[in-house]
């Protein structure tokens, strides 16, 4: 570590705790609720579900187990239930979301079916419904979309929604980063026809883990609270008619998660006000900030995010597990924007790198604006530096340090070594 670096690590976006999580704990243990069963759960389906605006809130074990139950529903009311050992999307392409996090699409693949990724747009940096709709012209049958608010910024919904509804699709919608953040008056979450909500430790409000299914008819709910508890039957032994899983919330999860709901609203007033200090240290540079101001979208600001002017970039080149940049007067470049944090103690992360650039989803289709992303030529790759609009954000942006416990002092001291890359 550096002279000068932060004495206190700086972190990405940590878990902020106020002590009501303690007193629902603690209740927990008291009662003896030591369980996937307890009142500290039924408390979180009841207060997310009011908070959302969303019929059922089933809590459960993570984002991710939402997230696969969300898709195993989607995939039983489209094509049945399959057999015992196969997946409700086996042999189905599903449309998914390209920049985000991977427990997105993993759901797609456990049950079987086979992402076509669909390239991003630079006004919200999510899913771009010309793409979509191009993916369309070239898969008429999919019927699945998987969607996600990248950075708690929502996405283009009316005109992803249209598409879905032109296409008698159904829509998988991950607001996991993007808890609380509202679209023209309606929070994330309510659009698709399942929504799924995190409580990871990095996520706006956590429960150190945990996730919420969303839905409107309660059979559903129903269905993912049995599959949820290994699909039990109603029977006085243990009787299954079908394949079951351990996904439930534990009751003492719940209740660090009851004691952060009352906090949504306040941290995301922080994070607000985190990214409008960066916007504003940022003003002489040749940077912009994730965006947010596409209609009357309201993000939860989760995460605050820069991009690199493609003049201002050094030259910097990423190989599957390392990267390399060139210094250059006057310009900069995430890799050393993100060295030079952490030589200071302060942690950044780069976008999250395209599932269509994953090794493990080399062989998916992707599909941009023009048409096939994967057959650019290599004479449009030479001439623009990239192949499509994730790569872009992804080769020039960079989430910065966007933790609710960092001080203005701290903050302006970040932005100030940002500042400095560029010099
Ligand atoms: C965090 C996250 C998830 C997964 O949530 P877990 O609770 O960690 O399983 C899913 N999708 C996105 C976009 C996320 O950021």
């Amino acid at each position: 570590m550096r002279d000068g670096a932060f004495v206190k690590k700086i972190w990405l976006s940590s878990p902020t705790m106020h002590g009501e999580e303690q007193k629902w704990v603690d209740e927990a243990i008291r009662t003896n609720w030591v369980s996937t069963v307890g009142e500290n759960i039924n408390e979180v389906e009841r207060l997310v579900s009011e908070k959302v605006g969303r019929k059922y809130a089933v809590a459960l074990s993570s984002g991710t187990s939402a997230l696969h139950l969300a898709i195993k529903l989607a995939g039983e009311r489209l094509y049945g239930q399959p057999k015992v050992g196969h997946g409700t999307l086996e042999g189905k392409r599903v449309f998914c979301s390209d920049v985000t996090f991977d427990a997105t699409v993993n759901p797609v693949a456990y049950e079987g079916g086979e992402a076509v990724y669909i390239d991003t747009e630079y006004e919200t940096w999510n899913m771009d419904p010309v793409a979509l709709e191009r993916a369309f012209d070239l898969y008429p049958e999919v019927r699945l979309i998987v969607v996600a608010h990248l950075y708690g910024t929502p996405g283009k919904i009316d005109e992803l929604r249209a598409i879905a509804r032109a296409h008698h699709a159904l829509i998988v919608e991950d607001a996991a980063e993007s808890f609380g953040a509202s679209y023209k008056g309606i929070q994330t979450g309510c659009f698709g026809d399942y929504g799924v909500l995190s409580f990871n430790g990095n996520k706006i409000i956590t429960g150190s883990s945990g996730g919420i299914l969303l839905c409107d008819e309660q059979e559903d709910a129903n269905k993912a609270r049995k599959w949820s508890t290994q699909s039990r039957e109603d029977a006085a032994w243990y009787q299954h008619e079908e394949l079951g899983y351990n996904y439930r919330m534990s009751n003492i999860i719940a209740g660090v998660v009851r004691g952060q709901m009352p906090y949504l609203e306040e941290h995301i007033a922080q994070k607000r006000a985190i990214y409008k200090r960066y916007q504003e240290g940022f003003r002489d540079l040749p940077v912009t900030m994730n965006p947010y101001e596409y209609e009357n979208a309201e993000p939860n600001f989760w995460l605050s995010c820069m991009l690199i002017h493609p003049d201002a970039m050094c030259r910097q080149v990423r190989g599957e597990q390392k990267a390399i940049y060139i210094s250059e007067a006057g310009k900069s470049c995430p890799t050393e924007i993100l060295e030079k944090l952490a030589d200071y103690n302060a942690e950044g992360r780069p976008i999250w790198k395209p599932m269509h650039m994953q090794p493990i989803y080399r062989v998916n289709a992707f599909i941009t604006r023009s048409g096939n992303g994967r057959a650019r030529s290599n004479a449009y790759i030479r001439e623009t530096g990239f192949c499509d609009i994730g790569a872009d954000i992804f080769a020039r942006g960079l989430c910065l340090p966007s933790d609710n416990k960092m001080t203005e002092e701290e903050q302006d001291r970040i932005i100030r070594l940002i500042c400095e890359c560029f010099e």
